[in-house]
């Protein structure tokens, strides 16, 4: 097992990444911006070090510094959180040049993921359902034309290399394809360096579903069941919860060995995400995969007793998953919402001084933040302050139980989401668990908002 790892990140995810580890008896150092001198995780680390300027450019995207700090402070290994440098193949090249273990799969497969044509063409071979597409880049007007006939309209244009819910442009009839073409290229080129896109049919009103994934380095994989990521805004996931109330005991079974069985092809490992989209007719496509932990992945650990961090920890030492897992039974159902610094009607940041920060607890509730009263909460980075998850013996208790739990998060100082989740919390078709990607633009179009 390692003796002391390095946490590149910050906020939530570094705190939570440093409770495993103190929970493993491994000692841990923190890298900080200029901005988080006051942060808990500088202060709940063993030893932490500044790897310079606010911008993310400069501190924790910094390649040379990360890797500075971790020769200086003698580490074995590295997690990169999610975001950051947790799926940039390059920088596990470089650990792994300098011989500290980056947590989290090879950077071979990172790179194979990361490129999103690349991802589909993969899975598909290893036995995956992929949504009708292009079978990789669509490489001038030409190709752009024969690939929408074949796949017919609405189609979107994403980026190869996109994320976060970037890059991406919906195209509705022929006559717009050449200029939506024009502009997913521009900014795919602008966002993430590349202008390369490639077309999948659009479906009108999926359901964003996800398996939790973990694989040892000794060949195996596992899954943890799903997460339910249909409640978002503008691509961005606002609350996820597991079970999904659209998968049932069956469909989980098939596609969950589905998953297994092309991973295990592809020789994944540590912690993985397969993201799918379901159609109204139930019928399910992958869309691609993130190598790392994701900010949900808590409402997994609540319905399987399975700490993801401390699995991702010791696979990467090499323990089989038998070791790293332990026992793993399904029950209940998990929320978690994420709690952004914004303003709930209009969505701008609102950063600043948090000057009241009373969370709430209680039976099932667990909250995963690095705020406290009197933080600054810098506006150089996302905008996810804490997240409020749940959990009951059914969806209709953690329903129940994360209503009052909003009710009691008491943040003052700055603008949250709160108030937008409350909404969600209490409207019937969220309760009834019918809801499409499209669910908060009809729930704030109904509010005048
Ligand atoms: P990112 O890597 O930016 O998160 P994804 O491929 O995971 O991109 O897609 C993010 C979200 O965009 C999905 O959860 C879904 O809401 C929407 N989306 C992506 N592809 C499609 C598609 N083919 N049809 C309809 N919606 C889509």
């Amino acid at each position: 097992m390692f003796q002391k790892i390095l946490v590149a990140n910050r906020g939530e995810i570094a705190l939570r990444i440093i409770c495993a580890c103190k929970e493993l008896g491994i000692a841990t150092v923190a890298v900080y911006s200029e901005a988080d001198r006051n942060s808990l995780h500088v202060r709940f680390a063993d030893e932490a070090v500044c790897i310079g300027p606010p911008r993310s450019s400069e501190s924790y995207l910094n390649i040379p510094q990360v890797i500075s700090a971790a020769e200086i402070t003698n580490v074995d290994a590295i997690h990169p959180g999610y975001g950051f440098l947790s799926e940039n193949a390059n920088f596990a090249k470089v650990c792994e040049a300098s011989e500290i273990t980056f947590i989290g799969p090879t950077a071979e497969v990172i790179e194979m993921m990361g490129e999103k044509d690349r991802a589909r063409r993969e899975v598909k071979a290893a036995g995956l359902p992929t949504v009708p597409g292009s079978d990789g880049i669509v490489e001038g007007e030409d190709q752009l034309a024969k690939e929408a006939t074949k796949i017919g309209y609405p189609l979107i244009l994403k980026a190869v290399a996109g994320g976060g819910g970037r890059g991406m442009r919906i195209v509705r009839k022929r006559d717009e394809l050449l200029s939506m073409y024009q502009t997913a290229r521009s900014e795919a080129q602008q966002a993430f360096g590349t202008p390369d896109v490639y077309a999948e049919k659009f479906i009108e009103h999926p359901r964003h579903i996800e398996f939790q994934v973990l694989g040892d380095q000794h060949g195996k994989v596992i899954h943890l069941g799903e997460r339910e990521c249909t409640i978002q805004r503008r691509h961005q996931k606002l609350l996820e919860e597991s079970p999904s109330p659209a998968m049932d005991a069956k469909s989980r079974k098939e596609l969950g060995a589905k998953v297994v069985r092309a991973l295990e092809k592809i020789g994944y490992t540590n912690a993985g995400t397969v993201e799918f989209l379901m159609d109204e007719d139930g019928s399910i496509y992958f869309i691609e995969m993130n190598t790392r932990i994701q900010v949900e992945h808590p409402v997994t650990e609540l319905v399987t007793g399975v700490d993801l961090i401390k699995a991702q920890i010791r696979i990467a030492a090499g323990e089989r998953l038998e070791e790293a897992v332990g026992e793993m039974t399904f029950s209940g159902h998990a929320i978690e919402c994420r709690i952004n610094a914004e303003d709930p009607d209009t969505f701008v940041p609102s950063a600043g001084r948090i000057t009241t920060f009373q969370a709430p607890g209680g039976t099932g509730v667990r909250v995963d933040s690095a705020a406290y009263a009197d933080a600054v909460i810098p506006p150089y980075y996302d905008s996810m302050i804490a997240k409020l998850i749940v959990k009951g013996r059914d969806r209709a208790e953690a329903i129940g139980r994360m209503k009052r739990a909003l009710e009691m998060f008491v943040i003052e100082g700055i603008k949250t989401s709160i108030p937008l989740h409350r909404k969600i919390l209490a409207d019937p078709d969220f309760s009834a668990g019918k809801f499409d990607t499209h669910f908060i633009e009809k729930l704030l179009g109904t509010n005048g908002k």
